[in-house]
């Protein structure tokens, strides 16, 4: 019995490589002509770089065990930085955000936002921390209320819990879950450092994690057809029985694994359940070519008060090269792609007036549906892997877990659903 996984994304190939480790046969089918979904390589003038600048840390577990399984040194994947991030802000004096100090958190961050900033960060984020167990344990709130009740100073709601906040949840603070963000703030700085640790892919992120995956379910007797997309999921007495691709071939199967997006899923599904489709946000990345000698200060910077959130020096990979992440929404989607290039180009100049005023060369990779918006209620409303349809189970990073739209998560519910779906093969 041969299940089909239809999207080979991270979370379906992750689905895919648990069933065949398995024992299981596997056909996946992915629509594109590359493996990755959201985290994947684009070329840019003979460049490889990725559809989005990416940013995993230490305490994804589930991905670093995937690759070490697939042959991924993750030595060789990443470039592992203990957190050391500057906050630079146009109206205020630098935060530091580092994880270096041998105190545990939330005392390691305070203690270096207190050098830096001289505020009574020590009080407010023991505060905060200590609020983590009643915010899990009761009803959801968004994070800006939880901020609130938790007398967060104003500025460090500006210069720290917002930036923290739309870099892990792509959603501004005033609809974000608190509960989401209090978990990724326990299972990052609140575990040992190398799990605080930020790791910033060395390689291209479709070799980073797609193709090796994809090749390995070959490896091990999986089929896999790129470049074919599924118009229809075939359901017959209230069972699946295969999916109809766009060319009108049939291909059988009872079970099957659907791994794609909100959107494709949400019509996918029209005929055969109520999905609840979550609201997704955009992440802008833009590219910057300057001189090959060019860097910034720091691997990573982060900024509040501009357009710009996060400068990544790429120069590891391609020298002369910086990534400017922009999360969510705003008014950068109203700028043309030349206006948006002069935009972070000038904040980056005023931030670091050593840097050259112009880069070579921009190029701007809008992703419009990057995650899903992790609201409170988006977060609540999450769909289960297992649905009422038998044969037919759901996974992505939109999938109930305590995560929000992260690699991580997705691969933890692509081995989720593999794992449920296995448990019901054994138990019928
Ligand atoms: C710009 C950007 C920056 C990000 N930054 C980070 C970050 O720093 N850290 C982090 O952890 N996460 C980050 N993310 C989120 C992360 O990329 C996603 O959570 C993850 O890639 C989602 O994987 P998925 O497999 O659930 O879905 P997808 O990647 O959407 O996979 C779905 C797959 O299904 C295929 N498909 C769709 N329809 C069909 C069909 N009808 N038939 C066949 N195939 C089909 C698609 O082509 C795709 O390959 C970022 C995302 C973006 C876009």
């Amino acid at each position: 019995m041969t299940t089909l996984v239809i999207g080979g994304g991270w979370s379906g190939l992750a689905a895919a490589v648990s069933l065949i480790e398995q024992g299981h046969s596997v056909h996946l089918v992915e629509s594109a002509k590359q493996f990755g979904g959201r985290a994947r390589n684009v070329t840019w003038q003979g460049k490889m770089v990725d559809n989005g600048q990416h940013i995993m840390i230490g305490a994804y577990d589930h991905m670093l065990a995937m690759m070490a399984l697939i042959g991924i040194d993750p030595e060789h994947a990443f470039n592992r930085l203990p957190i050391d991030i500057s906050m630079h802000n146009p109206s205020y004096s630098t935060l530091h955000l580092s994880g270096q100090s041998r105190l545990p958190w939330p005392w390691s961050l305070a203690w270096n936002l207190v050098k830096s900033a001289g505020i009574n960060s020590l009080k407010s984020l023991v505060t905060l921390q200590k609020d983590i167990p009643r915010l899990l344990s009761e009803d959801d709130m968004t994070v800006l209320a939880w901020l609130q009740r938790a007398n967060q100073p104003e500025r460090l709601i500006e210069q720290l819990w917002e930036p923290l906040c739309l870099a892990t949840l792509n959603t501004q603070v005033a609809k974000a879950s608190a509960q989401v963000l209090a978990i990724v703030l326990r299972d990052s700085l609140g575990r040992d450092e190398p799990t605080a640790d930020l790791l910033i892919p060395k390689i291209p992120l479709g070799s980073l994690f797609p193709q090796a995956a994809a090749d390995y379910i070959q490896q091990q007797g999986g089929r896999i057809t790129k470049q074919t997309r599924i118009a229809e999921i075939v359901v017959e007495e209230g069972q699946i029985s295969g999916a109809i691709t766009t060319n009108g071939d049939f291909i059988d199967s009872e079970n099957i694994i659907l791994a794609t997006g909100p959107d494709q899923t949400a019509q996918l599904l029209t005929a055969h359940l109520r999905f609840p489709r979550p609201s997704q946000m955009p992440i802008t990345t833009v590219y910057l070519q300057y001189p090959d000698h060019v860097r910034l200060p720091k691997p990573l910077l982060g900024m509040t008060g501009t357009m710009s959130h996060w400068l990544f020096d790429r120069s590891l990979q391609h020298p002369g090269m910086i990534a400017v992440v922009i999360s969510s929404d705003g008014p950068h989607e109203k700028l043309s792609k030349e206006a948006l290039v002069a935009h972070v180009c000038d904040e980056i100049h005023q931030l670091l007036p050593d840097f050259p005023a112009k880069a070579e060369e921009g190029f701007v990779i809008r992703e419009k549906r990057a995650t899903f918006e992790c609201t409170v209620e988006n977060h609540r409303n999450r769909p289960e892997c297992a649905t009422a349809v038998p044969g037919l189970w759901l996974t992505g990073d939109y999938i109930a877990n305590d995560f929000p739209a992260t690699l991580e998560g997705a691969i933890r519910n692509g081995e989720h659903c593999a794992q449920l779906l296995l448990s019901h093969l054994t138990s019928t």
